[in-house]
């Protein structure tokens, strides 16, 4: 991870993807301001500066890819983020979505199965800026019991099912945003499942098609 270097030409780079963002269909406000505050580029290879401001995926090594920052921000937007939100990310990856998620006030516990890629967080740049971010090494498939209930969970890989223990570290209430592998096609359903407060059924809304890397059970050294 980059030493902290935030520059008059990465905050225009960002309005202007903001802007793409806004065009492209996100509303959020909120959510559009994180994009503006969080230093993107921080997450990349200095080499890689201009691409970090671009609507697009990008390896960050062990396999892995930043998502895109259309899809964070769809997936932000779909959460409705509070203030001191308790949230569980699945796929920790760059640390860019949790990032996102801490900028907007909440309280992050986000797992990866890449010991790589959980490694990183040692040196993550931002560690200041963001204290609210919790950094777990394991599988996803598990959640992270010890801290449930959730009042929200986000999966950014896409799942071959909805994990059911995720949805027991879910709180009445809370919202899961998933993307779920369609048997069909190479897509992923991006689904909204709300457990209702009274009687722990689930109601699931379908959101659009998107592309992610797969969720995978275990871990990796
Ligand atoms: N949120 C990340 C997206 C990374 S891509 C970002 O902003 O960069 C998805 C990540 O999910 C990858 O790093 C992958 O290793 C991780 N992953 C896949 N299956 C997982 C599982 N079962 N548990 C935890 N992480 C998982």
């Amino acid at each position: 991870m980059r030493q902290y270097l935030d520059t008059p030409l990465h905050q225009g780079l960002r309005k202007k993807l903001v802007d793409e963002l806004r065009s492209k269909g996100i509303k959020d406000e909120l959510v559009l301001q994180a994009i503006l505050k969080v230093p993107r580029h921080l997450f990349f290879d200095s080499i890689l500066d201009k691409v970090a401001y671009e609507d697009r995926a990008f390896a960050i090594g062990a396999g892995q890819t930043i998502s895109q920052p259309y899809t964070v921000a769809f997936q932000t937007q779909a959460l409705s983020v509070k203030k001191n939100d308790k949230i569980l990310e699945v796929g920790t990856g760059s640390i860019y979505q949790s990032s996102i998620l801490a900028a907007l006030g909440a309280r992050v516990f986000t797992i990866e199965r890449q010991k790589l890629l959980f490694d990183n967080n040692k040196h993550f740049c931002l560690k200041h800026q963001y204290p609210t971010i919790k950094f777990f090494y394991g599988d996803g498939f598990e959640g992270i019991p010890a801290f449930a209930p959730y009042d929200k969970i986000l999966i950014t890989a896409a799942a071959p099912f909805v994990p059911p223990k995720l949805i027991n570290q879910l709180k009445g209430g809370g919202i899961m945003i998933v993307p779920i592998q369609n048997a069909e096609d190479s897509n992923q359903r991006m689904t909204r499942l709300t457990k209702s407060i009274t009687d722990d059924t689930i109601q699931e809304e379908f959101l659009d098609n998107f592309s992610f890397v797969p969720m995978l059970k275990g871990t990796a050294k």
